[in-house]
């Protein structure tokens, strides 16, 4: 069954074949052995589902890379983006146009505290390319410190900030980067018990790294403000004020990266709300305009914006705030408050995918850890719930990876489109995404669990 409205092409797979044969002829992939890939031809996409040229529909649980916050092809976006291009398509980043202004106001309005300032980047990774150097230039130190466990973007610095083997290959160990734990109560890095202890020896390790490394030497402390990529790792209460306070003392520049968690995905506007925390550089791209033109940014707190009040920032980016993707913006954010979509997603998170998926848990050995909050789920797959051992091993490939891949498949094969990393999937549907939707979705994901449960440690704990 294909959506109701909407330019659906009827199915035509000798198209859908010419299309991925010119792909394999001429796209290079992201992340991946060129030879080895099969990428699916698609041939549209409405809301929460796209579709093949077979006519095969698929309901998407991955938001694209998590950033469809408003899924696809909503008519207001697109039309806002048909009207931009009809007025001003584009313009150079050293003028004030309105639909830049007006995004920047928007964002401003709703990021946390004092962060009123807007520097407009093309995606999440030269966000956090900025923001880095921001920190720098304020403090005149050269270290940045980030976590293990984390993702921060495919350019030069964000890849040797992130925390995840995507950097392996490409690692300098140069650049100024300093790794260290973040908490992860389920596997914790301190051998902690409990979630105060986790925060408690978390917040100690973070301040023995900075006395290690010398506080006079360290720009800034980077965060995802809920790892994404990494696991939708819940910090425990209390971390994220305690790096605050640490960071507050030390001089040290706080870069909280929203780039995935930002914008309703939470249930809150920022996952910096739900913590109550106002760090000095917030980093966001993705759902800022739902990807459908690629924007990123950095917003600026009153202190850093005040260093470059008098003195020139030296960065800029030739698309800086372009007009298409801040229209774009413009309407996504109208369109979110309108229909009040960051508080579906919390009411969704709390009352439909949160309970369903602790209840499918407790029926799937597989299921180690259930952790979340508003559109913004992952299940953490194991062979034992007792060793919590992962279903696959560390960065698995090949024949290492088959549990997974099968449980992927398993998904497709039933119309669901999961998002699979290392041992977890996570459930992170558009945030307008409907209850009958999450529904369908979870009915597939539960049946899709049965080939994890095969690859679990006969007789483990359930
Ligand atoms: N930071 C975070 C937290 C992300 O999740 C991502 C993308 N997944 C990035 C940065 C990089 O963003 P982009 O791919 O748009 O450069």
């Amino acid at each position: 069954q294909q959506p109701s409205t909407g330019p659906v092409p009827a199915p035509d797979p000798a198209v859908g074949a010419a299309v991925h044969s010119t792909d394999r002829q001429h796209v290079f992939h992201s992340w991946s052995a060129q030879g080895k890939i099969d990428p699916l031809a698609v041939a549209g996409a409405e809301g929460s589902y796209f579709w093949d040229y077979d006519g095969k529909r698929y309901l998407d649980f991955t938001s694209g890379l998590v950033f469809t916050n408003i899924g696809y092809q909503h008519p207001k976006v697109v039309a806002a983006i048909q009207e931009q291009a009809a007025k001003l398509t584009t313009f150079a980043p050293a003028f004030a146009i309105e639909a830049r202004s007006e995004a920047a106001r928007l964002i401003a309005e709703r990021t946390p505290g004092d962060l009123d300032k807007i520097f407009f980047t093309n995606a999440g990774a030269d966000a956090v390319e900025h923001a880095v150097r921001m920190a720098r230039l304020h403090t005149g130190r050269p270290k940045v410190l980030a976590a293990y466990r984390s993702y921060h973007g495919g350019t030069h610095q964000a890849i040797n900030l992130t925390g995840d083997p995507r950097r392996w290959a490409s690692d300098t160990g140069t650049a100024g980067v300093v790794h260290f734990n973040a908490p992860h109560l389920y596997r914790s890095p301190f051998y902690a018990e409990t979630e105060e202890q986790e925060c408690e020896r978390a917040l100690a390790h973070l301040e023995q790294t900075i006395a290690y490394e010398g506080p006079q030497t360290i720009a800034a402390v980077i965060l995802e403000t809920i790892p994404g990529t990494a696991g939708i790792m819940m910090p425990p209460p209390g971390y994220l004020q305690g790096v605050r306070e640490i960071c507050d003392r030390h001089g040290i520049v706080y870069i909280l990266d929203e780039v995935m968690a930002g914008f309703g995905r939470t249930g809150t506007w920022f996952a910096a709300d739900l913590y109550d925390v106002v760090p000095d550089l917030l980093t966001f791209a993705k759902g800022v305009n739902s990807g459908y033109v690629p924007l990123g940014g950095v917003a600026i707190s009153a202190k850093i914006a005040e260093t470059f009040d008098q003195r020139p920032y030296p960065g800029g980016l030739t698309y800086s705030g372009h007009p298409l993707a801040c229209g774009a913006a413009v309407a996504t954010l109208q369109v979110m408050a309108e229909e009040g979509i960051v508080e579906h997603a919390a009411r969704l998170g709390e009352s439909v995918i949160g309970p369903a998926l602790r209840e499918i848990a407790e029926r799937h050995p597989s299921v180690g850890e259930v952790r979340g909050t508003g559109v913004f789920w992952a299940l953490d797959l194991v062979r034992d719930r007792t060793t919590r051992e992962p279903l696959v091993p560390y960065n698995a490939t090949g024949q290492d990876n088959a549990p997974m891949a099968e449980f992927a498949a398993a998904c497709k094969s039933g119309g669901l489109w999961p998002f699979v990393n290392m041992n977890r999937t996570h459930v992170v549907p558009p945030c307008n995404v409907t209850e009958a939707e999450v529904k369908e979705g979870l009915a597939v994901l539960d049946d899709a669990l049965s080939a994890a449960d095969a690859h679990t440690v006969p007789g483990g704990a359930t």
